[in-house]
């Protein structure tokens, strides 16, 4: 077996140790006889796995007792639009700021559910800044306001929430939860895939402040419907239950690596790494903003793009892969999650500098 350095978006890498102990527990999991994949969703040793893995998000983010936090189906884009069907019914009117491809499509989704106010747009400029907060214009009457807290396809980042006063502040953390400390209180809704920071495809987690449950359209789906969820923990139907392990397994991974601060100074490294090897060649490019560089997804550009090809089909013969930028915009990008490690970031700075000492 050789294992390469994945520097996928999502997808993503998972730790080595995680998928060990995956296959050591795939046919029978705690002596009870069967695999993970074939326990009733109802059944006592699921419920185990489900509270734990809450335990630990709620140890590890710090929520508080008076927020609900739902395992849900539907990905970030089901979110897109369960954040307007259950915060919007009295008060259909959002803010949201468009700092990327990612918020760009929850911009779309929400405007099927009510007015939308786009507070401020970076797109004319290549969503390469945050527009400055004095720039945004919205009305203090919004049902919330919504950002996208790391654009994975641009790479920008905010590195800290953005003060709106009190109107709940919804937050997609899909492609940076748990890389850095949060501190919950300042959210009314935060929610992430799971498949980028904390595991494999299929489940989703929302931190919903338990004010903003149970006011949801009458039409929302139950699945999305954040008072159903809640009440049935989260099993209103079968939910993606393999998923929901995986997930339970990077938790515990990231309690053994020493909770968020730790993964943090980590994320920080790797990320000045690269960011280090692009800012000092005048070979590859990356001309987002550098105070709001994302720590998580690093998309750069060779000077010379007719090289780009190339530089993918090297790295792939290092072991260093899925280094292609987003499948509509081109250039590179290299996605530098909790699970990808020190030693794979380092492999990765080698081989930009030996591309460039070789072909620049
Ligand atoms: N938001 C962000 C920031 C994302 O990166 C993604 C997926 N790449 C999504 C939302 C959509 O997530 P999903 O594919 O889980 O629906």
């Amino acid at each position: 077996m050789s294992r390469v350095y994945n520097f996928g978006a999502g997808p993503a890498t998972l730790p080595e140790s995680v998928l060990e102990k995956a296959r050591d527990e795939l046919l029978e999991w705690h002596a009870t006889g069967i695999s993970v994949l074939e326990m009733g969703h109802h059944s006592k040793e699921f419920e185990s796995i489900v509270e734990q893995a809450e335990t630990d998000l709620r140890a590890l983010l710090a929520i508080p007792p008076s927020y609900k936090v739902l395992f849900l189906p539907g990905g970030g884009t089901g979110q897109f639009a369960a954040v307007p069907l259950n915060l919007g019914r009295d008060n259909p009117k959002f803010a949201y700021i468009h700092t990327g491809q990612w918020s760009g499509k929850a911009i779309v989704e929400a405007k099927r559910y009510g007015e939308v106010q786009v507070v401020a747009s970076s797109e004319p400029q290549g969503f390469t800044h945050i527009p400055p907060r004095e720039n945004w214009q919205f009305d203090s009457d919004v049902a919330y306001f919504h950002y996208t807290a790391n654009e994975t396809i641009s790479g920008v980042e905010f590195q800290s929430p953005p003060d709106v006063g009190d109107i709940p502040l919804v937050a997609d953390m899909s492609s940076n939860i748990c890389s850095r400390p949060i501190d919950v209180n300042q959210f009314g809704v935060i929610y992430a895939g799971a498949q980028k920071n904390l595991g494999s495809a299929g489940i989703t987690i929302v931190i919903v402040r338990d004010d903003l449950i149970g006011h949801a359209h009458p039409f929302t789906p139950s699945i999305f419907d954040y008072k159903l969820q809640a009440n049935a923990h989260s099993i209103f139907n079968t939910p993606p239950t393999y998923s929901w392990y995986m997930l339970g397994l990077e938790l515990e991974w990231l309690k053994e690596q020493g909770g968020i601060a730790a993964v943090e100074k980590r994320n920080i490294r790797k990320a000045g790494k690269i960011y280090a090897a692009i800012d000092e060649s005048s070979f590859y490019l990356n001309n987002v903003d550098a105070a709001v560089r994302s720590r998580m997804n690093i998309p750069f550009r060779l000077v010379d793009e007719n090289l780009e090809q190339v530089f993918l089909t090297k790295a792939k013969e290092n072991g260093l892969v899925n280094l292609a930028g987003y499948r509509t915009i081109g250039g590179l990008r290299a996605s530098v999650y909790n699970a990808m490690s020190e030693e794979g970031v380092d492999k990765l700075v080698a081989f930009m500098r030996e591309f460039e000492r070789t072909r620049g």
